[in-house]
């Protein structure tokens, strides 16, 4: 189960990690917190009459291509998109916004779909959300507490039949080091990097926090699946401009130079060994039968 934020997310972080896993043969689960309400419009071409005014039902139409294109299955968890506040102070956020909503209501809201849905890997973001948008900060909180409280029978009693995951991870795919492997070989082959400002940033960013490789436990193996992963991007073409910086490297340079996806082990109820290459590394097959089939 791939919890994430706003629609788009999934397909940005550990989306060929899902398509793998979904491709293999396993349930995988996008369940998506709100409705990306208050995206821009980030795409030139898609900025045009009769889209912004209709955005809800776009950023649904987008959301359902872009997961058949992973091969996934997806849920809305229903929440309103609380927007990315720009400005010094920052504005209050709007009313009704997620990151507005009680911890106890949203957990509720996850734990239920967790105990329909009785995954054994969760994946959300780390403490800063990944980056600090107010629904990705709230996106860690609840999947960590939904993870932590859908197999105690006391809490949230009326949210089903416990069931309790086995491992919590964080998605970590936006490394500098990896963007300097990517670099070095422009600067092998001699091109200007289409990337630089982008490093630029995160150089600044790992300055300042570390880079997040050296919070990676895990590397899962799939750039079969980039393809499916630029595909769910595309798919979300209000947010994603085809010509923009996630599609500024070839694919068949990542799968050669940087053939993996990037986890961060946060909580585990199973033995296993660091580091990995698989999310349900120590889940055992008996665990993973569903008792109901
Ligand atoms: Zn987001």
């Amino acid at each position: 189960m791939a919890v994430h934020a706003h629609p788009d997310d999934e397909s940005s972080k550990g989306a060929a990690t899902t398509a793998r896993y979904a491709a293999e043969g396993n349930e995988v689960l996008v369940v998506t917190l709100t409705g990306g309400e208050r995206g821009d419009i980030l795409n030139p071409a898609m900025d045009v009459p009769g889209i912004k005014d209709r955005i809800t039902e776009v950023r649904r139409e987008e959301m359902a291509a872009a997961a058949a294109a992973l091969g996934v299955e997806q849920l809305w968890l229903g929440y309103t998109d609380s927007g990315l506040p720009e400005g010094d102070p920052l504005p209050p956020l709007p009313e009704g916004s997620f990151a507005l909503v009680p911890l106890e209501e949203a957990t509720e809201a996850l734990v239920k779909v967790v105990r329909e849905f009785k995954p054994h890997v969760i994946t959300t973001y780390d403490e800063m959300g990944g980056y600090p948008h107010p629904d990705h900060i709230m996106c860690h909180k609840v999947s960590v507490a939904a993870y932590e409280a859908a197999g105690d029978p006391e809490q949230f009693p009326d949210a089903g039949e416990p069931w309790t995951p086995s491992k919590l991870y964080y998605n970590h795919g936006f490394s500098l080091t990896r963007l300097e492997v990517f670099a070095d070989e422009y600067a092998r082959i001699g091109e200007p990097f289409p990337m630089q400002e982008w490093m630029d940033r995160m150089r600044k960013y790992a300055a300042e926090r570390g880079d997040v490789m050296s919070r990676v436990t895990t590397q899962v193996e799939c750039a079969k699946y980039f393809p499916q992963r630029d595909d769910a991007l595309r798919a979300h073409a209000t947010q994603i401009d085809p010509n923009g910086a996630f599609f500024a490297i070839p694919t068949e340079m990542q799968q050669k130079l940087w053939p993996t996806e990037e986890f961060e082990l946060a909580k585990t109820r199973v033995r296993t060994a660091i580091p990995e290459t698989d999310l349900f590394a120590g889940i055992d097959d008996a665990d993973t039968e569903d008792p109901d089939r």
